[in-house]
Protein backbone atom coordinates (compact mmCIF):
# COMPACT_ATOMS: atom_id res chain seq x y z
CA UNK A 1 0.00 0.00 0.00
CA UNK A 2 1.04 3.41 -0.33
CA UNK A 3 2.10 5.50 2.81
CA UNK A 4 -1.00 7.72 1.92
CA UNK A 5 -3.66 5.36 1.41
CA UNK A 6 -2.24 3.43 5.35
CA UNK A 7 -2.28 7.15 6.78
CA UNK A 8 -6.08 7.73 5.40
CA UNK A 9 -6.67 4.41 6.95
CA UNK A 10 -5.05 4.83 10.45
CA UNK A 11 -6.94 8.45 10.70
CA UNK A 12 -10.09 6.69 10.11
CA UNK A 13 -9.33 4.10 12.68
CA UNK A 14 -8.31 6.93 15.07
CA UNK A 15 -11.52 9.13 14.26
CA UNK A 16 -13.52 5.64 14.96
CA UNK A 17 -11.16 5.35 18.29
CA UNK A 18 -10.31 2.00 17.30
CA UNK A 19 -6.80 2.33 17.57
CA UNK A 20 -4.34 5.13 19.57
CA UNK A 21 -1.96 7.15 19.36
CA UNK A 22 1.16 6.69 21.14
CA UNK A 23 4.52 7.96 21.89
CA UNK A 24 6.24 9.42 18.88
CA UNK A 25 9.74 7.45 17.45
CA UNK A 26 12.85 8.95 16.41
CA UNK A 27 14.67 8.62 12.83
CA UNK A 28 17.72 9.99 11.40
CA UNK A 29 16.02 12.24 9.25
CA UNK A 30 12.26 12.93 8.21
CA UNK A 31 9.08 13.33 10.44
CA UNK A 32 9.45 11.77 13.33
CA UNK A 33 6.41 8.77 13.17
CA UNK A 34 3.98 8.20 15.72
CA UNK A 35 3.61 4.54 17.45
CA UNK A 36 -0.36 3.44 17.03
CA UNK A 37 -1.53 0.46 18.98
CA UNK A 38 -5.72 -0.95 19.04
CA UNK A 39 -7.47 0.42 21.53
CA UNK A 40 -7.91 -2.77 24.57
CA UNK A 41 -10.63 -0.66 26.58
CA UNK A 42 -12.60 -1.83 23.30
CA UNK A 43 -13.63 -5.68 24.15
CA UNK A 44 -15.80 -8.30 22.43
CA UNK A 45 -17.32 -11.26 24.34
CA UNK A 46 -16.81 -14.59 22.62
CA UNK A 47 -19.13 -17.67 23.54
CA UNK A 48 -18.04 -21.76 21.97
CA UNK A 49 -20.98 -23.76 22.20
CA UNK A 50 -19.97 -27.30 21.85
CA UNK A 51 -21.88 -30.18 22.08
CA UNK A 52 -21.21 -30.84 26.19
CA UNK A 53 -19.75 -27.69 27.66
CA UNK A 54 -20.22 -23.60 26.53
CA UNK A 55 -17.36 -21.30 27.05
CA UNK A 56 -17.96 -17.24 27.54
CA UNK A 57 -15.34 -15.29 27.54
CA UNK A 58 -14.31 -11.69 27.64
CA UNK A 59 -11.32 -10.83 24.83
CA UNK A 60 -9.86 -7.33 24.24
CA UNK A 61 -9.35 -6.02 20.45
CA UNK A 62 -5.85 -7.68 20.70
CA UNK A 63 -7.25 -11.11 21.12
CA UNK A 64 -6.11 -11.17 24.53
CA UNK A 65 -8.40 -12.96 27.24
CA UNK A 66 -9.45 -10.96 30.30
CA UNK A 67 -11.81 -13.26 31.66
CA UNK A 68 -13.68 -17.06 30.96
CA UNK A 69 -16.72 -19.13 32.27
CA UNK A 70 -17.99 -22.27 31.57
CA UNK A 71 -21.02 -24.24 31.55
CA UNK A 72 -23.11 -27.37 30.41
CA UNK A 73 -24.57 -27.33 27.22
CA UNK A 74 -28.05 -28.08 27.78
CA UNK A 75 -30.11 -30.69 25.07
CA UNK A 76 -32.81 -28.04 25.73
CA UNK A 77 -31.69 -24.60 23.36
CA UNK A 78 -34.58 -22.39 25.34
CA UNK A 79 -32.39 -23.28 28.54
CA UNK A 80 -29.04 -23.24 27.12
CA UNK A 81 -29.69 -19.68 25.57
CA UNK A 82 -31.21 -18.48 29.71
CA UNK A 83 -27.88 -19.89 30.65
CA UNK A 84 -25.60 -18.13 27.92
CA UNK A 85 -27.82 -14.79 28.22
CA UNK A 86 -27.14 -14.78 32.54
CA UNK A 87 -23.54 -15.74 31.70
CA UNK A 88 -23.02 -12.96 29.07
CA UNK A 89 -24.72 -10.17 31.48
CA UNK A 90 -22.34 -11.68 34.29
CA UNK A 91 -19.42 -10.52 31.76
CA UNK A 92 -20.90 -7.36 31.08
CA UNK A 93 -20.20 -6.19 34.89
CA UNK A 94 -16.98 -7.34 34.65
CA UNK A 95 -16.31 -5.05 31.64
CA UNK A 96 -16.94 -1.95 33.87
CA UNK A 97 -16.04 1.38 31.59
CA UNK A 98 -15.04 -0.51 28.80
CA UNK A 99 -16.87 -0.75 25.20
CA UNK A 100 -18.04 -4.39 24.71
CA UNK A 101 -17.95 -4.46 20.66
CA UNK A 102 -20.65 -7.21 20.10
CA UNK A 103 -20.70 -10.86 21.05
CA UNK A 104 -19.10 -13.71 18.68
CA UNK A 105 -20.83 -17.33 18.66
CA UNK A 106 -19.37 -20.34 17.20
CA UNK A 107 -21.37 -23.04 16.76
CA UNK A 108 -20.76 -27.35 16.85
CA UNK A 109 -22.74 -26.92 13.15
CA UNK A 110 -23.74 -24.90 9.87
CA UNK A 111 -25.12 -21.60 10.56
CA UNK A 112 -27.61 -20.53 7.69
CA UNK A 113 -26.34 -17.02 7.13
CA UNK A 114 -29.59 -16.38 4.68
CA UNK A 115 -32.26 -17.86 7.12
CA UNK A 116 -30.23 -16.85 10.61
CA UNK A 117 -30.48 -20.14 11.91
CA UNK A 118 -28.67 -23.06 12.99
CA UNK A 119 -29.54 -25.62 10.65
CA UNK A 120 -27.01 -28.68 10.87
CA UNK A 121 -25.46 -30.19 13.95
CA UNK A 122 -25.73 -33.77 14.36
CA UNK A 123 -23.98 -33.71 17.74
CA UNK A 124 -26.12 -31.12 19.57
CA UNK A 125 -29.87 -31.96 19.75
CA UNK A 126 -30.87 -28.76 18.74
CA UNK A 127 -33.28 -27.83 15.79
CA UNK A 128 -34.00 -25.16 13.57
CA UNK A 129 -32.85 -22.93 16.74
CA UNK A 130 -32.62 -18.62 16.48
CA UNK A 131 -30.28 -18.11 18.85
CA UNK A 132 -29.23 -14.39 17.55
CA UNK A 133 -32.84 -12.82 18.56
CA UNK A 134 -33.40 -14.10 22.46
CA UNK A 135 -29.56 -12.71 22.92
CA UNK A 136 -29.79 -9.24 21.40
CA UNK A 137 -33.20 -8.50 22.60
CA UNK A 138 -31.94 -9.53 26.40
CA UNK A 139 -28.14 -8.27 26.47
CA UNK A 140 -28.78 -5.12 23.72
CA UNK A 141 -25.31 -6.35 22.25
CA UNK A 142 -24.89 -7.09 18.10
CA UNK A 143 -24.61 -10.93 17.74
CA UNK A 144 -22.28 -12.53 15.21
CA UNK A 145 -22.87 -16.52 14.39
CA UNK A 146 -20.28 -18.55 12.77
CA UNK A 147 -19.64 -22.31 12.40
CA UNK A 148 -16.82 -23.36 14.69
CA UNK A 149 -14.30 -24.18 11.89
CA UNK A 150 -14.93 -21.29 9.91
CA UNK A 151 -14.63 -18.92 12.81
CA UNK A 152 -11.37 -20.99 13.29
CA UNK A 153 -10.64 -19.74 9.58
CA UNK A 154 -11.07 -16.49 10.21
CA UNK A 155 -8.52 -16.82 13.66
CA UNK A 156 -6.11 -17.85 11.74
CA UNK A 157 -6.26 -15.41 9.45
CA UNK A 158 -6.38 -12.49 11.78
CA UNK A 159 -4.39 -13.58 14.60
CA UNK A 160 -1.85 -16.17 12.94
CA UNK A 161 -1.08 -13.74 10.17
CA UNK A 162 -1.72 -16.76 7.84
CA UNK A 163 -2.92 -13.91 5.07
CA UNK A 164 0.20 -15.10 3.19
CA UNK A 165 -1.60 -18.35 2.58
CA UNK A 166 -5.20 -17.78 0.47
CA UNK A 167 -6.15 -21.41 0.31
CA UNK A 168 -6.11 -22.66 3.88
CA UNK A 169 -8.62 -25.31 5.34
CA UNK A 170 -8.76 -25.88 9.43
CA UNK A 171 -9.63 -29.07 10.04
CA UNK A 172 -11.55 -29.18 13.63
CA UNK A 173 -11.78 -32.29 15.43
CA UNK A 174 -13.80 -33.15 18.68
CA UNK A 175 -16.80 -34.52 19.17
CA UNK A 176 -17.17 -34.69 15.54
CA UNK A 177 -14.90 -33.61 12.88
CA UNK A 178 -15.80 -29.54 10.86
CA UNK A 179 -13.97 -28.10 8.20
CA UNK A 180 -13.41 -24.55 7.38
CA UNK A 181 -12.40 -23.49 4.19
CA UNK A 182 -10.33 -20.21 2.75
CA UNK A 183 -10.52 -20.37 -1.13
CA UNK A 184 -8.06 -17.06 -3.01
CA UNK A 185 -8.93 -15.47 0.53
CA UNK A 186 -12.35 -16.16 0.80
CA UNK A 187 -13.95 -17.92 3.02
CA UNK A 188 -16.18 -20.58 1.57
CA UNK A 189 -20.75 -20.93 2.67
CA UNK A 190 -22.18 -22.36 -0.07
CA UNK A 191 -25.76 -22.72 -0.25
CA UNK A 192 -27.34 -22.87 3.27
CA UNK A 193 -24.04 -22.51 4.53
CA UNK A 194 -22.87 -25.89 4.37
CA UNK A 195 -19.52 -25.95 2.34
CA UNK A 196 -16.98 -27.87 4.25
CA UNK A 197 -19.28 -30.98 5.21
CA UNK A 198 -16.05 -33.58 4.68
CA UNK A 199 -16.82 -34.79 8.03
CA UNK A 200 -19.80 -36.35 6.36
CA UNK A 201 -18.54 -37.97 3.44
CA UNK A 202 -18.61 -41.80 3.76
CA UNK A 203 -15.52 -43.65 3.55
CA UNK A 204 -17.54 -46.61 4.10
CA UNK A 205 -21.00 -47.24 3.96
CA UNK A 206 -21.25 -50.51 5.91
CA UNK A 207 -19.40 -48.32 8.80
CA UNK A 208 -20.83 -47.75 12.33
CA UNK A 209 -23.79 -45.30 11.96
CA UNK A 210 -23.22 -41.16 12.56
CA UNK A 211 -25.04 -38.50 14.00
CA UNK A 212 -25.73 -37.18 10.51
CA UNK A 213 -28.39 -40.29 9.72
CA UNK A 214 -25.64 -41.74 7.37
CA UNK A 215 -23.23 -44.58 7.69
CA UNK A 216 -19.17 -44.68 7.91
CA UNK A 217 -18.90 -41.02 7.77
CA UNK A 218 -15.32 -39.63 7.98
CA UNK A 219 -16.07 -38.44 11.72
CA UNK A 220 -17.11 -41.55 12.85
CA UNK A 221 -13.56 -43.03 12.03
CA UNK A 222 -11.10 -40.06 12.96
CA UNK A 223 -13.36 -38.05 15.28
CA UNK A 224 -12.64 -37.81 19.40
CA UNK A 225 -15.16 -40.51 19.90
CA UNK A 226 -13.87 -42.94 17.23
CA UNK A 227 -10.29 -43.15 19.10
CA UNK A 228 -12.47 -43.78 22.37
CA UNK A 229 -14.43 -46.73 20.45
CA UNK A 230 -10.88 -48.34 19.02
CA UNK A 231 -9.81 -48.09 22.64
CA UNK A 232 -12.88 -49.95 23.71
CA UNK A 233 -12.83 -52.27 20.90
CA UNK A 234 -9.47 -53.45 22.14
CA UNK A 235 -10.77 -54.62 25.37
CA UNK A 236 -9.13 -51.81 27.51
CA UNK A 237 -11.70 -50.72 30.46
CA UNK A 238 -12.64 -47.53 29.18
CA UNK A 239 -15.50 -46.15 31.65
CA UNK A 240 -16.27 -43.19 32.01
CA UNK A 241 -12.77 -42.30 29.75
CA UNK A 242 -12.39 -38.79 27.86
CA UNK A 243 -10.79 -38.08 24.91
CA UNK A 244 -7.94 -36.17 27.71
CA UNK A 245 -7.70 -39.68 29.97
CA UNK A 246 -6.99 -41.37 26.74
CA UNK A 247 -4.25 -38.71 25.42
CA UNK A 248 -2.84 -38.88 29.05
CA UNK A 249 -2.73 -42.95 28.76
CA UNK A 250 -0.96 -43.02 25.80
CA UNK A 251 1.81 -40.71 27.15
CA UNK A 252 2.02 -42.71 30.05
CA UNK A 253 2.34 -45.68 28.56
CA UNK A 254 -1.10 -47.36 27.32
CA UNK A 255 0.37 -49.10 24.13
CA UNK A 256 -3.46 -49.60 23.66
CA UNK A 257 -4.26 -46.12 23.89
CA UNK A 258 -1.57 -45.57 21.41
CA UNK A 259 -2.51 -47.50 18.81
CA UNK A 260 -6.26 -46.05 19.29
CA UNK A 261 -4.91 -42.51 18.63
CA UNK A 262 -2.98 -43.88 16.05
CA UNK A 263 -5.77 -45.33 14.15
CA UNK A 264 -7.68 -42.08 14.88
CA UNK A 265 -4.89 -40.05 12.90
CA UNK A 266 -4.45 -42.58 10.25
CA UNK A 267 -7.78 -41.86 9.13
CA UNK A 268 -7.52 -38.10 9.94
CA UNK A 269 -4.65 -38.42 7.54
CA UNK A 270 -6.65 -40.61 4.88
CA UNK A 271 -9.52 -38.05 5.04
CA UNK A 272 -7.65 -35.33 4.80
CA UNK A 273 -6.98 -36.30 0.92
CA UNK A 274 -10.38 -35.56 0.05
CA UNK A 275 -9.53 -31.64 1.02
CA UNK A 276 -6.29 -32.07 -0.78
CA UNK A 277 -7.82 -33.05 -3.96
CA UNK A 278 -10.39 -31.01 -3.82
CA UNK A 279 -9.02 -27.84 -2.68
CA UNK A 280 -5.09 -27.81 -2.90
CA UNK A 281 -4.59 -26.20 0.05
CA UNK A 282 -1.22 -24.65 0.94
CA UNK A 283 -1.72 -25.42 4.76
CA UNK A 284 -4.47 -27.28 6.96
CA UNK A 285 -4.47 -26.42 10.42
CA UNK A 286 -5.68 -29.16 12.61
CA UNK A 287 -7.31 -27.96 15.85
CA UNK A 288 -8.32 -30.63 18.38
CA UNK A 289 -7.02 -32.06 22.19
CA UNK A 290 -5.13 -34.22 20.01
CA UNK A 291 -2.35 -31.64 18.80
CA UNK A 292 -1.04 -31.58 22.77
CA UNK A 293 0.81 -34.82 21.31
CA UNK A 294 1.56 -33.48 17.98
CA UNK A 295 5.00 -34.80 18.09
CA UNK A 296 3.67 -38.59 18.96
CA UNK A 297 0.32 -38.23 15.77
CA UNK A 298 1.05 -35.67 13.95
CA UNK A 299 3.61 -37.83 11.78
CA UNK A 300 1.24 -40.82 11.10
CA UNK A 301 -1.53 -37.82 9.85
CA UNK A 302 1.31 -36.45 7.42
CA UNK A 303 3.18 -40.15 5.93
CA UNK A 304 -1.13 -40.46 5.50
CA UNK A 305 -1.60 -37.24 3.05
CA UNK A 306 1.55 -37.98 1.71
CA UNK A 307 1.18 -41.56 0.27
CA UNK A 308 -1.26 -40.15 -2.01
CA UNK A 309 -0.45 -37.05 -3.72
CA UNK A 310 -1.14 -36.47 -6.99
CA UNK A 311 0.98 -36.26 -9.31
CA UNK A 312 1.92 -32.30 -10.16
CA UNK A 313 0.11 -31.61 -6.81
CA UNK A 314 1.84 -30.99 -3.21
CA UNK A 315 0.71 -31.92 0.06
CA UNK A 316 -0.38 -29.26 2.36
CA UNK A 317 1.85 -27.84 4.86
CA UNK A 318 0.10 -29.53 8.31
CA UNK A 319 0.07 -27.11 11.30
CA UNK A 320 -1.39 -27.76 14.68
CA UNK A 321 -3.30 -24.85 15.95
CA UNK A 322 -3.55 -23.58 19.73
CA UNK A 323 -5.54 -25.54 22.30
CA UNK A 324 -8.68 -26.77 21.10
CA UNK A 325 -10.84 -24.22 23.11
CA UNK A 326 -8.91 -21.17 22.85
CA UNK A 327 -8.71 -21.46 18.92
CA UNK A 328 -12.24 -21.15 18.74
CA UNK A 329 -12.95 -18.50 21.02
CA UNK A 330 -10.56 -16.56 19.14
CA UNK A 331 -12.58 -17.27 16.44
CA UNK A 332 -15.44 -15.95 18.22
CA UNK A 333 -12.99 -12.01 18.81
CA UNK A 334 -12.05 -12.75 14.52
CA UNK A 335 -15.67 -12.71 14.02
CA UNK A 336 -16.81 -9.66 15.59
CA UNK A 337 -13.71 -7.69 14.42
CA UNK A 338 -13.88 -8.74 11.35
CA UNK A 339 -16.95 -7.11 10.80
CA UNK A 340 -16.16 -3.69 11.74
CA UNK A 341 -12.67 -4.17 10.05
CA UNK A 342 -13.73 -6.19 6.65
CA UNK A 343 -14.82 -2.66 4.72
ZN1 LIG B 1 -22.26 -38.33 9.08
Amino acid sequence: MQRSTISLIAEQLIAENWVLEGPTGRLPRGRRPTFLRLNDERVIIGVDIRPVQTTVALADANGKFISQESMVTSSDPKIAVKGLIECIERMKRLCGGKMIEGIGISLPGRFDHSTDRLVFAPNLAWRNVDLRNPIVKETGLEVELENAANACVLAAVWFDRMEECPNLVVVTVSEGIGTGILANGKLVRGVHGMAGEFGHVPLDSNGPACGCGGRGCWEVFASNRAALRYYMESGSDSGGLDFQDLLSRAERGDTRAAKALETMAQYLGRGMRMIVAGLAPECIVVVGDLTRCWHRFGGVIEAEVQAQVLPGGCAPRLIPAYEDGMARLRGTVALVLQKHFSS
